[in-house]
């Protein structure tokens, strides 16, 4: 097998070994089935049970009560960012409101504003989006139809630590970059959605965890393909459903559930070896300079910058010398970003730091 790198990519991004090498041995034949999964019905005995398992393992990990709905669809988070306001905004005569922490929420904004009146509820753009609001900060509006936000942006790597208090208003998470990176109180969400290509699984499937309240609103006019009710009662298999991608996140969760050992476990592993970057960072007497202010720091993306653009480079070339790859930073915020979702090993994590700490010494 051709030697593995550690690849610090924000999305599509690195996945479990024990999900790849399985998803390989199967690929040609899965057993008892004799074809592959890229060859099956997605209304086969043997999908129906792969989509039912996927189901199963999400409600485990994340203890989902009764009363919500797990949906698997197609179009990334984009779609969401339309497929919300599209069902819960349009005809309603009603507001949202959006915190806007960095990129991807200031993305998810005009496509409400599309559908119905959408306000800023708070704007991390005076402070460069290096932190998330304090609850005080926040101006919402009591009456909206929900609250947006974006539990981790991934090009600043500002993540909330806990969920805002939005009072009744349904609140409305895009969690596609921290997605089952802890547990997570459902019961405080209306609606969570997350494209897998970040931490759990290919491009091409988009999980999203909705309340039965929420899913009874969707106009009857909406083409039944961005409908929630119409995907909802078809259990996601109102039209071919993205097998290939459903079957990973099973292999996926089965990882987390069997082989971790369940999301506090995850969370642990992941706070590890976040702080062996960020106790880098901090103990650089400022050669690193890190964009997140602590208490918002992601756990999933962590963003620095070095004191001089020439050296930025030389960090690059240091690094892929040591299979250190993808590290470079989105343009808005420049400098580097090392994404370190769950699949990341702790010897990846490990040997970043290491190479980090040698950098500082010889350049700082
Ligand atoms: C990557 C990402 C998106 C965009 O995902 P697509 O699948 O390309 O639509 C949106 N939000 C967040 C937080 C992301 O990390």
């Amino acid at each position: 097998m051709e030697k593995r790198v550690f690849d610090f990519s924000p999305g599509p991004a690195v996945l479990p070994v024990s999900a790849l090498q399985e998803a390989q041995r199967n690929l040609v034949a899965m057993p008892g089935v004799g074809i592959s999964i890229l060859e099956i019905s997605h209304r086969s005995a043997t999908f129906t049970e792969i989509i039912e398992k996927t189901e199963a393992n999400l409600r485990k990990l994340l203890n989902i009560p009764e009363g919500y709905q797990v949906l698997f669809l197609q179009g990334g988070a984009h779609l969401q960012f339309a497929m919300v306001p599209m069902n819960l905004l349009r005809g309603k005569g009603k507001s949202a409101d959006f915190v806007v922490t960095g990129t991807w929420g200031k993305k998810a904004l005009p496509e409400a504003q599309r559908e119905g009146k959408a306000r800023v509820a708070w704007d991390g753009k005076a402070t460069n989006f290096s932190r998330v609001p304090k609850d005080s900060e926040l101006d919402l509006d009591k009456d909206a139809a929900y609250v947006h936000i974006t539990s981790n942006e991934t090009i600043q790597g500002v993540q909330f630590q806990t969920e805002p208090a939005v009072g009744n208003v349904p609140l409305v998470c895009d969690s596609s970059s921290d997605f089952l990176h802890r547990p997570l109180p459902v019961d405080k969400y209306g609606i969570i959605y997350a494209c897998a290509q970040k931490n759990l699984g290919p491009a091409g499937v988009t999980v999203v965890v909705i309340r039965d309240d929420l899913v009874a609103q969707s106009p009857e006019e909406l083409s039944p393909m961005l409908n929630y009710k119409v995907m909802a009662e078809g259990k996601s298999l109102y039209n071919t459903a993205p097998t290939f991608g459903i079957y990973m996140v099973k292999l996926v969760t089965d990882w987390l559930l069997n082989d971790i050992g369940g999301l506090d476990k995850m969370h642990a592993i992941n706070k590890q070896k976040a702080n062996l970057l960020y106790d880098v960072i901090d103990g650089s007497s400022g050669f690193y300079d890190g964009h997140a202010e602590p208490a918002s720091r992601s756990l999933m993306n962590v963003t620095f910058r070095l004191p001089d653009p020439e050296m930025e480079k030389k960090f690059v070339d240091g690094a892929a010398k040591r299979d250190l790859h993808s590290l470079k930073g989105h343009r808005s915020v420049g400098g580097f970003r090392a994404s370190i979702y769950n699949a990341m090993p702790m010897e990846g994590v490990e040997r970043l730091a290491e190479f980090m700490t040698e950098f500082a010494k010889q350049n700082g």
